[in-house]
């Protein structure tokens, strides 16, 4: 389905290649006109689920000044081990060079990537010529003078820490969110929305007591799958993972199951998503232990938001360098807050959602996503283009979009290639306005996933009862 998903994406103007007149460029992504109402209904779900949880939110420059990274050790360790072919000048990701070559070891630094490389003489996915060169590549973007392009949202979060806790006026857990573009130079950019070099995070830092890792129930839910870095694959509740002590703490575990429940109410499809726990070497250098939610497209993974506890890692090295003092006062004890980090990669999200919610139904494609989420709800037709089918179609269109926004006028082609066209971007309606409408007032209501038609009052379309129950409460 990926290579469907994208082609629809390109066609129908969900995403496409940006820059494309001038032959593209790898990692960057526009977002055509149904993206970006798909992207914002996204982002809003996250939004909404967090102000659950009583989020404060926040808004930080993209472009960061070198002290923070410095601080927060992106500069010396935020990069990837890059494996250059010195015949063919390809630049990889050794990992991808490794995997290529068939070999299982994971360097866990240079100096061990240098041992792998020269033992056993990759070749280059390219050109096949023996690979020599293997070096750390930074992924941050320098900008001019000392300043660098934000490869994450959450340092904006942990410099404005005391802002914050005065704001919030003391209370713990404190729960911080942004909504934002983080920048990576990648290696090697690839498979369209996974790996870009500028993408889309909804970043939650949630401060805790470090003697009090609690937050809210954690309730029973769904089953899920998953894999932790002890070993095996398997399905359990957030809840059963907690309690067997697979989870670490009870905030950690809040957080996945939270994630899990967003993902579903993006339309991300419960069986195709797991947890994944990282292998202590595969962390960032900020986490003590960190989960993947994965999605899966055709047979592969992908992490498509990270969750990881950082500690006081952050505040910490903020306060070695800046000299501000991170520390609170609880009532017999002082702490520097440990912070849980849900990070949720947009792109990824958008790319699986499509992925994973295209159906084929008599050959034709069917985007099966949540009503919610579509870019828009309803899509209203004149039977044909005559002036008095026109007339009443742009009264109801009009009508209707006082009422709920997401609303598209559709006249051109049959109505068998509107209703085709509309399933292949997810309107969950149509709206039919034919010559017994100009006689009774009804039209025909068709449901994308069930193609069935029914006959009803344009009265009863004109209220917001009937926006609610169909689209809002579903
Ligand atoms: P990380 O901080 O690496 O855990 O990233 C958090 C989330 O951001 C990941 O789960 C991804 O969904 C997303 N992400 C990270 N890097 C990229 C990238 N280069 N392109 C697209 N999404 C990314």
């Amino acid at each position: 389905m990926y290579d469907e998903t994208v082609e629809l994406a390109k066609r129908r103007g969900f995403f496409w290649p940006s820059f494309s007149i001038y032959g593209g460029f790898a990692g960057l992504y526009d977002y055509g006109p149904l993206g970006v109402l798909l992207k914002d209904n996204i982002i809003r779900t996250w939004k909404e689920s967090y102000l659950c949880d009583d989020a404060i939110f926040l808004d930080t420059p993209n472009v960061t000044p070198e002290p923070v990274f410095k601080a927060s050790g992106h500069i010396a360790r935020f990069s990837d081990i890059a494996a250059e072919c010195e015949k063919c000048k390809t630049k990889s990701k050794l990992e991808s060079v490794l995997s290529f070559n068939h070999i299982s070891d994971i360097p866990v630094n240079l100096e061990d990537a240098k041992r792998i490389v020269s033992e056993n003489k990759l070749k280059c996915p390219v050109c096949g010529n023996i690979i020599n060169n293997v070096y750390d590549f930074n992924l941050m973007f320098k900008v001019s003078g000392d300043y660098y392009l934000r490869p994450e949202t959450a340092q904006g979060i942990f410099v404005n820490f005391k802002l914050l806790n005065n704001y919030n006026r003391g209370k713990f857990p404190m729960i911080v969110a942004q909504q934002g573009k983080g920048f990576r130079n990648e290696i090697s950019p690839r498979q369209s929305l996974i790996r870009l070099r500028e993408f889309n995070q909804c970043e939650v830092e949630a401060f805790f007591d470090p003697e009090n890792l609690k937050f809210k129930e954690l309730y029973e839910y769904k089953k899920i799958k998953i894999k932790p870095n002890t070993g095996g694959e398997f399905y359990i509740t957030v809840k059963e993972a907690f309690e067997k002590g697979l989870i670490s703490s009870q905030a950690f575990a809040y957080f996945v199951l939270k994630t899990q429940i967003i993902l579903e109410n993006m339309g991300i499809k419960n069986e195709l998503l797991r947890f994944r726990q990282h292998d202590p070497d595969e962390r960032a250098h900020y986490a003590a232990d960190s989960w993947d939610a994965e999605a899966l497209i055709d047979d592969e993974w992908f992490e498509i938001v990270g969750i990881a506890n950082r500690t006081d890692f952050d505040l910490k090295n903020h306060q070695a360098s800046s000299g501000e003092p991170m520390k609170v006062k609880a009532e017999d004890h002082e702490f520097i807050p440990y912070v849980i980090e849900p990070s949720y990669g947009i792109d990824r999200i958008i790319l699986s959602l499509l992925a994973q919610s295209m159906e084929k139904r008599d050959n034709k494609n069917v985007l099966k996503i949540p009503y919610k989420i579509a870019p828009y709800h309803f899509a209203v037709f004149p039977l044909m283009k005559k002036e008095n089918l026109k007339e009443k179609a742009e009264y109801i269109y009009n009508e209707l979009k006082k009422l709920d926004k997401y609303i598209i006028y559709d006249d051109a082609g049959t109505i068998g290639k509107r209703y085709a066209r509309h399933d292949e971007i997810g309107t969950p309606f149509c709206i039919t306005i034919d010559y017994q409408t100009l006689e009774d007032d009804t039209v025909t209501l068709r449901s994308r996933d069930t193609t069935e038609q029914e006959r009803i009052g344009i009265n009863k379309i004109l209220e917001q009862p009937f926006i609610d129950s169909h689209i809002y409460k579903n």
